[in-house]
């Protein structure tokens, strides 16, 4: 029995790992020739943490670098609130570790080598399915030296929030709309930087600051395509724009030389209503493209692949072809925390997003964040749901 995913992100490559883990024969395709891409979200949370304690991991894992989250910070207008504090989990790693999502992903490259059975093919694109009659028996692969057929008893599209392969699948994913996009740019770090900054809000922009080590990694919510009216004004006002709401950055602006230095994320919230088909399951995006709110979109996509292990290993140890039953399976367990979780991120995005994004000049902040900056045990409430989320996973013991 062997597998074939295509799509080497969190969802992909941890897939893979517990399969390989587990002895099953598993061939992860990566259309690019390495993990090392720029607009990827880059928090490991406490629930995925907490998966890599339950797989003997997380020690290995904690000597790559990164920083450690302990409280998320914003600051509305001129007050600064804190808003999480996830040192009250019940897990047993309490923060969120900051780290390129390149080096998460080597991480996972890595353990999986480990295993006989686990194939990591880079610059593999998966173009097609191979179908008998209406079950999926393979892939098409284009690399570069030449296209191949693979067969696998289940393929799974892990190929992200612009999945080809659920395309082909013919999927169509349900579109909730969202009312922002994202700049995404870099500027560079000083030793007298605030630390852990995380967000501010002011003057009808949002501008979050996540921490590379040795430099920030920014990104500022923008309109839905309003990128055009930002060209229009000029580099120089965008720049003005960044300087008004954090006047710390006024020395190094002028990094951002044209507008080459950044780039444009456009964000999608969306869900397939069946996540399989014979011989075929989807996860991770390219069944619920996430909103970036509470950044919780790898954490999703590393749930569902646990999930899918713990439901199908048992099926591929049976060694008969997988159930559709085992695939229904999937979908069911994994659904209902996307759909919760979709549901906040539109919550937030069009009650407050959208609101702050239309408002001019100065920001106060609401209620509810004055009250969650004032009482510190209310700060448990976000930490708990951005920090693990709803329905966690456990990688089953014997799997
Ligand atoms: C602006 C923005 C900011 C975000 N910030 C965060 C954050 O801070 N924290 C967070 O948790 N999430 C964040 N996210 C969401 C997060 O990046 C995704 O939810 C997560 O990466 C999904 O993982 P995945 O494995 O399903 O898909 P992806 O990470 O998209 O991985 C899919 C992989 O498949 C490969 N691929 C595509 N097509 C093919 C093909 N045909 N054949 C072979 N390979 C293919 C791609 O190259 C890619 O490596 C953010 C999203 C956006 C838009």
């Amino acid at each position: 029995m062997n597998c074939c995913i295509a799509g080497g992100g969190p969802a992909g490559m941890m897939l893979g790992f517990l399969l390989a883990r587990a002895g099953i024969s598993v061939t992860v395709f990566e259309k690019h020739a390495d993990f090392f891409r720029d607009f990827r979200g880059d928090t490991v949370h406490p629930s995925t943490l907490e998966i890599l304690y339950e797989l003997g991991l997380i020690e290995e894992f904690l000597k790559l670098p990164h920083s450690k989250v302990r409280t998320l910070t914003g600051q509305i207008g001129d007050t600064t609130l804190r808003l999480a504090d996830f040192s009250h989990l019940p897990v047993h790693y309490k923060f969120i570790a900051l780290m390129p999502q390149w080096d998460f992903l080597n991480f996972l490259a890595e353990q999986g080598r480990k295993y006989p059975s686990f194939k990591l093919e880079m610059e593999a694109e998966v173009t097609e399915l191979v179908f008998d009659g209406d079950r999926v028996i393979g892939v098409r692969v284009k690399t570069p030296r030449g296209d191949r057929e693979v067969r696998a008893d289940l393929v799974v599209a892990a190929d992200g929030r612009d999945s080809d392969v659920r395309e082909r699948a013919g999927f169509q994913p349900v579109d909730f709309g969202s009312p922002m996009d994202v700049l995404w740019m870099r500027l560079s770090k000083k030793a007298r930087d605030p630390s852990q900054l995380f967000g501010r809000i002011d003057f009808g922009r949002i501008f979050v600051m996540l921490d590379r080590t040795d430099y920030w990694q920014c990104a500022m919510v923008i309109p839905k395509g309003g990128l055009e009216e930002i060209r229009r004004r000029g580099i120089e006002a965008l720049r003005a724009d960044i300087v008004e709401m954090n006047p710390w950055l006024e020395d190094r602006v002028d990094e951002l030389r044209d507008w080459d230095a950044i780039k444009l994320l456009t964000v999608q919230v969306n869900r397939l209503r069946e996540w399989y088909r014979l011989g075929l399951l989807c996860i991770g995006d390219a069944a619920h493209a996430m909103s970036p709110i509470g950044g919780v979109g790898i954490n999703l996509a590393i749930q569902d692949a646990v999930a899918a292990a713990n439901i199908l290993i048992p099926e591929f140890r049976r060694g008969s072809s997988i159930p559709i039953e085992a695939l229904r399976k999937v979908q069911e367990r994994r659904e209902l925390p996307t759909r919760v979780t979709q549901r906040a991120q539109l919550l937030i995005q069009n009650n407050v997003i959208k609101r702050v994004l239309g408002r001019q000049g100065r920001i106060s902040p609401p209620l509810i964040f004055r009250a969650l900056g004032a009482i510190p045990v209310l700060q448990r409430i976000p930490a708990r749901l951005v920090g693990l989320g709803f329905r966690r996973e456990h990688v089953l013991p014997g799997v």
